[in-house]
């Protein structure tokens, strides 16, 4: 345990109880107020968390005095236009975005060896714990062995990445890895990793003593914020600024604005924590919380039990909220013990709260909250968001007729286009032969009895009893024999992906024990899945599987199809695998518009399947009674889900679970001694990672053959001298987006297409379509990553009207008036021969979606040198002005259209120097085809004196380094 230094700058430490006969120290905040430097009792609880930070590492330095003034005078209504530097506890990462983050520290230690320092000057300074859980691909399903076959797959895919993970492991002491196989990062977080409060060592007046401090964290994936159910400060960060984080820099963000939402009332029955998060995420998008912190507090906050704030938190991405807080109760305390912590722990996390006047939920009128919202927990209902964004809320009777209206709505209004739609035409989909589905026509007893009458079992049994394959090809093969279920008739509206998915859901036991109970009516009355339904299960963590499996409830989810396919993100992150081939040819030939229902939390288009178009998010008994109706366009209170076993409707009524049938079975359920049994020793749990060989050493020996990871040439020719801000002269339009262009759309996470420049590559390695893997498992490897930007199927580029996908015109440096269509890779490729500059321009939400660092990362690499948008979303802003891009934004009434820019104009950027600040305005210049030139001005969208800092240098990490080769 590193030793805290100790820094007292206001005399705020203070001797507290830390229970279980302990005395710690802690940072007081009521004594800072009895100072007179603020009246911290009023401030928001999620507020009064980050002051401690600040004032715990005050040091007049990296945080001065006035940073803790400011903050301690937070004012509601006007918060101060000033940075805070915010010191976090630890860093979670998953693998996505963590291997890239540990490919850059690799690369930073080769640079600082190659500048002939110490490399070992490269080292995490606070703890960090990655999972690996983003991996995991829906091969096989609706089978006793796809979890086992899926783990296989994942292994072969992926053994370089891990190998290379495993390097990292040994090279870096304060780095801890959670093996595939386990969990998702946010689940095992709330399980497991979370503490409520931290301690460490440290002395007074020589005396040795412990200090305390709250948790708190940074995540490199923008659910972090499910842990902010158990009071846990925290949010997603870019990849950047996590590394930054990890190297002893401050997270620093501008003082929010806090939302604070007041619950009161309780849920109805029937009535479940995803149709709250649904409604939240509707009511607080129309508050336009986008940067702030949201605070719930209230009796209904209260009420809800810490999973339910769980799921809350974890959409905060999905309201546009930096983080969704709930303050620390009885009911946080409680939570740490049914889940396994230890006494001692339990004690400590109570006792420091209430030594800081922070414990239990506040009342109305107690705190000072910038907007005030209220929310009666009793005005929920049941429903469904989609198909393409989280916050258009659908209530469940309303819909299919929801469907059929977006079916023929023209696309500029988000609908699909369609012209005299008749829902009632289907196509014959062939899907040979017997399959797993025939395990739904087993009885019960024949279930229990482990007999099953379709042969599936027998037909698994073979594929295991197969040679172990080398290539994966053989399993593959397997695979699709094992999709091979008789005949479907598909139309649009037809459900094809069903998934249990995401941390959102799956950490709630009681959304998931409804699921199961759902399934075991609706098994024993016989119902069925249609074949052409992917049905998958894929929990947060085994504890999940523990309590189906306690319950006898697995099996009825195994009868309908959902049998469990992994324990990681799968479908929730599009690794929802392929459909039958005859599906997706079927979809193509059609232009169907075929639907997904999924208990994740993202849904625009291709995130879940490149050929699912409508995507409906909703809770887990949901997904599994959709799964049964087998399509959307249907309203499920009146019509019903199928007919039972002797031809009788079946209504949802008749399925759904009571709210005292999921307690009674979560209660024989949940246990603690569950949770210590599971996450212990889980390195040692997993045969498969403690076989793969690593190498050893503190530098890693990059190996040229790799193709997942590759030094990247951030830190080549490395100098110790920072550059100029310059005006940017001569540029071309890579791209001209309109609104809401994701990260996904800059940074796809999904499947590599076989003619990409990407799926080019990979072929031109030797590499097969089908070892491509995803994007998101490539991230180590940048020459994917820079072929793969902007790639993503669905982005249109309006240079290039009509068309879908990563291309643009090339107007080779002024000599072409047309432009060249060609991809946006190439193009860049051939503008970099000629040291031409590039910009992207785009409309509003620039960058919304998940944190992903390659987003900017890939930008820089295209030599894109400036974004000029609209509006931005948060982290992507910050990670282009991490990796030294200009965020530019036009100011209110100007943009792409009312400027009439097609793409084919020469760009400047002027009016730009090393005296630039914060929200400077720059001048852009347009020299249209015809010659004529206007200006414009923009304003820099670097929001933070420190930002100025990070892009003179060329990003944070060229700033850091420098930091700390300085030193
Ligand atoms: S399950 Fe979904 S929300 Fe959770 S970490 Fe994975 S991708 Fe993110």
């Amino acid at each position: 345990m590193t030793k805290l230094k100790m820094t007292n700058e206001f005399k705020t430490l203070k001797k507290f109880d830390a229970g279980n006969g302990r005395e710690g120290y802690l940072h007081s905040l009521p004594a800072l107020e009895e100072q007179g430097v603020g009246k911290i009792s009023r401030l928001p609880v999620s507020i009064r968390i980050v002051l401690e930070s600040v004032l715990r590492n005050c040091d007049g330095k990296k945080v001065r005095r006035k940073d803790v003034e400011t903050l301690a005078n937070w004012n509601a209504k006007a918060p101060a236009n000033d940075e805070i530097p915010f010191v976090v506890a630890r860093i979670v990462l998953q693998d996505f975005t963590g291997v890239p983050l540990v490919v850059d520290l690799a690369a930073m230690r080769s640079a600082v060896k190659r500048l002939g320092g110490d490399p070992k000057i490269i080292e995490p300074l606070v703890p960090v714990d990655l999972v690996v859980d983003h991996s995991v691909q829906v091969d096989f399903f609706g089978s006793a062995k796809a979890l086992q076959l899926n783990l296989e797959l994942e292994f072969k895919r992926n053994r370089e990445r891990y190998q290379f993970l495993k390097w990292g492991q040994q090279a870096f002491k304060t780095f801890q890895l959670v093996p595939p196989g386990i969990g998702i990062v946010h689940q095992v977080n709330l399980e497991y990793l979370a503490k409520g409060v931290l301690s460490a060592p440290s002395t007074i007046n020589r005396h040795p003593t412990t200090i305390f401090y709250p948790d708190t964290l940074v995540g490199t994936d923008s659910h972090t914020t499910m842990i902010n159910g158990l009071g846990v400060v925290g949010w997603g960060v870019g990849g950047i600024e996590a590394e930054a984080g990890m190297l002893g820099q401050p997270v620093y963000f501008l003082t929010p604005e806090v939302v604070g939402l007041h619950m009161k009332g309780q849920l109805h029955e029937g009535v479940t924590a995803t149709d709250l998060v649904l409604h939240i995420t509707q009511l607080l998008r129309a508050q336009k919380v986008v940067g702030k912190f949201v605070e719930f507090y209230g009796e209904g906050a209260a009420s809800l039990p810490v999973p339910d704030r769980a799921t809350i938190g974890n959409m905060s991405p999905e309201y546009g909220a930096t983080m969704g807080y709930f303050p620390v109760d009885q009911e946080s305390i409680n939570y740490l013990r049914a889940t396994g912590r230890s006494d001692e722990q339990c004690r400590a996390f109570e006792n420091y709260f209430r030594a800081q006047n922070m414990f239990g939920m506040p009342g109305k009128g107690e705190i000072d909250y910038s907007v005030d919202v209220d929310l009666d927990l009793a005005d929920v209902e049941p429903s469904v968001a989609g198909p393409k964004r989280p916050q258009d809320r659908i209530n469940l009777p309303e819909l299919g007729k929801t469907f059929r209206a977006l079916l023929e709505k023209p696309v500029q209004d988000g609908g699909y286009g369609k012209k005299n739609v008749d829902l009632g035409e289907k196509h014959l989909v062939q899907l040979n032969g017997s399959a797993p589905r025939d395990r739904a026509m087993a009885s019960t007893d024949e279930i229990d009895q482990g007999i099953n009458p379709g042969d599936e079992r027998n037909k698994i049994e073979m594929v295991a009893n197969r040679p172990t394959p080398d290539t994966g090809k053989e399993i593959r093969a397997a695979s699709s024999e094992m999709f091979t279920r008789g005949q479907s008739h598909i139309g649009h509206g037809s459900v094809l992906i069903a998934a249990i998915t995401s941390c959102t859901n799956t950490s709630n036991p009681s959304v998931m024990i409804a699921a199961a109970l759902l399934a075991k009516k609706a098994a024993e009355r016989g119902l069925r899945v249609d074949p052409a339904v992917k049905t998958s299960l894929a929990p947060g963590s085994r504890v999940v599987s523990d309590y189906l499996d306690q319950t006898g409830l697995q099996k009825y989810l195994d009868q309908l199809g959902f049998n469990l396919v992994g324990y990681g993100c799968t479908t929730c992150i599009g690794n929802s695998g392929p459909l039958h081939p005859n599906i997706e040819k079927a979809i193509h030939e059609f232009d169907l518009v075929a639907a997904s229902v999924l208990s994740g939390n993202r849904n625009f288009e291709a995130r879940v399947h490149q050929h699912i178009k409508a995507n409906f998010l909703m809770s887990p008994p949901l997904v599994v009674a959709f799964a049964l109706a087998g399509r959307v366009d249907i309203d499920l209170s009146r019509e019903p889900v199928g007919k039972d076993k002797h031809g009788k409707e079946t209504f949802l009524r008749d399925l759904w679970p009571s709210l005292r049938e999921i307690r009674d079975t979560m209660q024989s359920a949940l246990k603690p001694e569950t949770f210590r049994k599971l996450y212990r020793d889980f390195a040692d749990q997993n045969p498969k990672w403690n076989e793969i060989p690593s190498s050893t050493g503190d530098i890693y020996r990059w190996d040229e053959t790799s193709d997942y990871i590759h030094e990247p040439p951030f830190f080549k020719n490395f100098s110790m001298e920072p550059g100029h801000v310059d005006e940017i002269r001569g540029a071309r339009a890579l791209g001209v987006f309109g609104d809401s262009v994701t990260t996904d759309h800059i940074s796809p996470a999904g499947a590599i297409k076989a003619t990409s420049p990407a799926g080019q590559y990979l072929v031109s390695r030797g590499i097969e379509h089908t070892d491509f893997n995803s994007y998101g498992s490539r991230r180590g490897n940048d020459l994917v990553m820079t072929r793969g930007t902007f790639a993503n199927v669905r982005i249109k580029n309006l240079m290039v009207p009509g068309t879908e996908g990563g291309v643009t015109k090339y107007f080779g440096n002024g000599k072409s008036e047309t432009g060249e269509q060609m991809s946006i890779f190439d193009a860049a490729m051939k503008y970099a021969e000629t040291k031409t500059p590039l910009i992207i321009f785009a409309g509003h939400e620039y960058g919304a979606g998940s944190s992903r660092d390659w987003a900017a990362k890939g930008t820089r690499l295209l030599g894109v040198k400036a974004v000029v948008a609209t509006s931005f979303e948060r982290i992507h802003r910050s990670n282009l002005v991490g990796m030294g891009v200009l965020p530019l934004q036009f100011l209110e009434g100007a943009s792409v259209q009312s400027l009439g820019l097609d793409g084919s104009e020469i760009f400047s950027i002027t009016s730009l120097s090393d005296e630039i600040r914060p929200g400077h305005h720059a001048t852009l210049e347009i020299k249209s085809k015809d010659r004529k030139s206007h200006s414009v001005p923009v304003k820099l969208r670097i929001d933070t004196p420190i930002e100025i800092d990070y892009y003179r240098h060329g990003g944070i990490l060229p700033f850091v380094l420098r930091q700390l080769l300085a030193n």
